[in-house]
């Protein structure tokens, strides 16, 4: 089952890649929606998480790769909420061929799996772009924050009241597709759109103060965990 992190904020049980939810008073955000083949115990979560009947106000995407923005339409057909990532972004979510499958022959085995899969995802229609300055800041203190080079539009989201830095697969506390191993680690270069620049977005996320990390991948770090990010990078 899932997890609590923090006062308002839960680790639903995933294998593949993380999705969190943000739930307070006022309503209930997901940030990220998973990988297909975890969809059913994620709705299940879900459903037990909010309670009978509950929506939710908003699902923020950190980037549009299928094990993070996967269920978005299995989510909010039942759920509701209101679909936001960085505008760059959505282009490759609603497009249903979204993947460069020229780096396919550069993959393993299991990555094959997991890229192919990617053509399969249906594109999502209603997608809203992330205001930078103000996005769910007095409903949840949440701001989003622009890191691209993973994708074009990858971006973090900070939790303001817990300090905590949803980062996706800007920066990982594990390297898909296997989690196996935990460690501060960067974006993986075969699946980054634009390295250079997704080094630059870790440099600037090591100059932000929070004091949990939940990653795409990976177990979050709960306790200091800039300092431990700025440890791990210098
Ligand atoms: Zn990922």
């Amino acid at each position: 089952m899932a997890t609590q992190l923090s006062q308002e904020i839960y680790k639903l049980d995933t294998r593949i890649s993380n999705v969190y939810l943000v739930k307070n008073d006022s309503g209930a955000i997901l940030v990220d929606s998973g990988y297909f083949l975890e969809r059913p115990l994620i709705i299940y979560q879900l459903r037990r998480l909010l309670g009978a009947g509950k929506r939710l106000t908003a699902v923020l995407i950190t980037h549009a790769h299928p094990d993070h923005d996967g269920n978005l339409n299995a989510i909010t057909s039942r759920f509701g909420g209101d679909i936001y990532m960085d505008e760059k972004e959505i282009p490759y979510a609603k497009n249903p061929r979204r993947v460069d499958l020229s780096k396919m022959d550069a993959l393993g085995f299991p990555d094959r799996i997991i890229f192919k899969t990617m053509t399969r995802i249906a594109p999502v229609q209603s997608i809203s772009a992330v205001d930078w300055n103000e996005s769910w800041k007095e409903q949840f203190g949440i701001t989003a924050i622009p890191t691209p080079g993973h994708t074009p539009g990858s971006c973090c989201y900070m939790h303001h009241p817990s300090k905590t830095l949803f980062t996706g697969d800007a920066l990982l506390t594990a390297l898909p597709p296997w989690t196996v191993k935990q460690k501060i680690c960067l974006p993986s270069a075969i699946y980054s759109t634009d390295y250079e620049q997704a080094l630059t977005s870790v440099k600037n996320i090591t100059e932000l103060n929070f004091s949990a990390l939940c990653t795409g991948h990976g177990h979050p770090i709960l306790e200091d965990a800039s300092q431990k990010v700025y440890a791990a990078m210098y």
